[in-house]
């Protein structure tokens, strides 16, 4: 199976003056297309050849987990960047205010994880099998699906986001970037998790693992499996 670039949702200038084209025709066109490109190489003749994005993140490792797993992480980052204003749904504002105590709080925690990062990876706010939110910080190309997490929203700070147009000033990058987050995106995932948790908790699973997993799952969270 070869993968795919994604297609961006927006015009290349659609998130200007906070991130320039000039950013996105390199870190889409030459980051994220070379992750693709890699993988598709890697993986030719081994066992991963015809296995789906979440297959490979769950399984391999090393240059193939790295590759697939900055594939995923960036569609995420451009699904969730747009250039219209969006509102977070009355659900993911309930949740926000309930586990951070503000959106005021939320931002302030997400950008300041995201200035605190060491050297590069990326900031998500997930939900967890006990459907609280945190924020997570992930290295280099780790990815939340790999440890069970399900992602709603990530910011990409490896320096080739913002370097073009914020040199080393990535607190500045984070906060113009909280500008352009889309909440109609963050606010689907999390409806979609809370309609059918066990499918977004095996996102990345399809075999005996996610069985097991699946399981642990209903016991911790004290359902009864059909
Ligand atoms: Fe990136």
């Amino acid at each position: 199976m070869n993968h795919s670039l994604l297609e961006l949702p927006f015009e290349q200038t659609a998130l200007e003056p906070y991130i320039s084209a000039e950013t996105i025709s390199y870190h889409y066109g030459k980051h994220h297309a070379g992750y693709v490109n890699k993988l598709n190489a890697l993986i030719e003749g081994t066992e991963y050849e015809d296995k789906p994005l979440e297959h490979i993140i769950k399984y391999a490792r090393d240059a193939i987990y790295n590759n697939a797993a900055q594939i995923y992480n960036h569609d995420f980052y451009w699904k969730g960047l747009n250039n219209k204003p969006t509102a977070p749904s009355v659900e993911l504002l309930g949740l926000i205010e309930r586990d951070f105590g503000s959106m005021k709080e939320f931002e302030d925690a997400f950008l300041a994880a995201g200035a605190s990062l060491f050297g590069s990876g990326w900031v998500w706010l997930t939900i967890s099998n006990n459907n609280m939110l945190e924020i997570k910080m992930t290295s280099n190309a780790d990815t939340p699906i790999r440890h069970g997490d399900i992602p709603l929203l990530t910011c990409d700070v490896w320096e080739h986001a913002y370097y073009i147009d914020y040199r080393n000033g990535r607190a500045a990058y984070l906060s113009n970037w909280w500008k352009l987050v889309n909440w109609s995106f963050v606010s689907n995932n999390l409806s979609e998790f809370l309609n059918d948790p066990i499918a977004g908790y095996n996102q990345s699973c399809n075999d005996l693992t996610s069985v097991c997993e699946y399981v642990d799952f209903m016991q911790k969270n004290e359902h009864t499996p059909s």
